[in-house]
């Protein structure tokens, strides 16, 4: 069976806009997600466009800007540190990738841990590793909603991720971990990869390798998760060959409509949590209101 990311992701946020609607009538307004993009990389503003029209329709003020792709390192960290400090501010994702003059970690390590909607901060990384409460990255947090929405159990399951990213394939085994499966991580020197994911009950593809994955890789009734997204002309290519994949996967996403969608949502309740927890400790501490 197709697992519908799309629709997954749309039920959810149908619901966040009715939480979004109860906070504004709680605290008077509504979250607010500022989105910064460095450049003119076109499937980077597709990107940006799909966040800031979740946003719009979860009822999130969303607010985008725009910095040419000469930016210095120094102005693009004054205009985070910025919206950093502002109050009115609830969550700051800052597009990737940037270009090759600006380091990612000296970006990220501007943005508070509380406003780190993408769970990229170190701080939210140490924590997700130490098993303490912290915002989640986007996309694994997705995938493990994907999984559950099947009615898989994943405790005592045999899961492979291939993939060893830090912002995909080393968190989703994480938190597939955390949920008592028995991990394995493969990744580009792994010797018979095959023999590594005929034994996977779930297994993730996250390398951005097409179609790496085929029919005879799967072991019969798994349940795989497509994380990859490579642009073949018009069209995109998971690193699942969807094809043959499908005729021996009991559950499997698509290439577009299945993780995707579910990392725009979660972005949505990864914002709506900040808000309420800064709104929670701004009210905890009247004097910083
Ligand atoms: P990355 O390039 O940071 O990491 C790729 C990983 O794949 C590496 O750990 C590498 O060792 C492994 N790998 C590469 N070739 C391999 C091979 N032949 N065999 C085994 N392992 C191999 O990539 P990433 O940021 O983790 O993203 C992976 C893919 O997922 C990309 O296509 C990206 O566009 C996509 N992605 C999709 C979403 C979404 O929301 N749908 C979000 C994030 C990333």
């Amino acid at each position: 069976m197709t697992i519908d990311g799309k629709a997954l992701a749309q039920s959810i946020k149908e619901d966040l806009r009715e939480r979004v609607e109860s906070l504004r009538l709680r605290y008077g307004r509504v979250p607010c997600l500022a989105v910064v993009i460095v450049g003119d990389n076109p499937a980077s503003h597709l990107y940006v466009r799909s966040k800031i029209d979740a946003a719009s329709f979860v009822g999130i003020d969303g607010m985008e800007i725009e910095l040419p792709k000469d930016v210095s390192e120094e102005e693009l960290l004054r205009t985070v540190s910025k919206l950093d400090s502002d109050p009115a501010i609830d969550g700051i994702l800052v597009q990737l990738p940037l270009p090759r003059q600006i380091d990612p970690d000296k970006v990220l390590d501007v943005i508070s841990p509380t406003k780190d909607v993408d769970g990229f901060h170190p701080r939210n990384v140490a924590y997700l590793h130490l098993g303490r409460p912290c915002t989640f990255p986007c996309t694994p947090k997705g995938i493990i909603r994907l999984i559950d929405s099947t009615g898989t159990r994943i405790d005592g399951k045999r899961a492979v991720v291939v993939g060893r990213s830090n912002i995909v394939g080393e968190p989703v085994a994480k938190l597939l971990q955390d949920r008592n499966a028995t991990v394995t991580v493969a990744h580009s020197h792994t010797p018979d990869l095959a023999a590594i994911t005929r034994e996977a009950d779930i297994l993730v593809v996250a390398t951005g390798h097409a179609s790496l994955i085929d029919g005879s890789m799967i072991k019969p009734g798994a349940v795989v998760i497509d994380v990859g997204i490579t642009r073949d002309g018009a069209k995109l290519r998971g690193d699942v060959d969807f094809e043959s994949a499908s005729k021996v996967a009991s559950f499997i996403t698509p290439v577009p409509g299945g993780v995707g969608p579910m990392t725009v949502a979660m972005l949505m309740e990864n914002t709506i949590e900040c808000f309420e927890q800064r709104m929670a400790s701004l009210l905890s501490a009247p004097s910083e209101l």
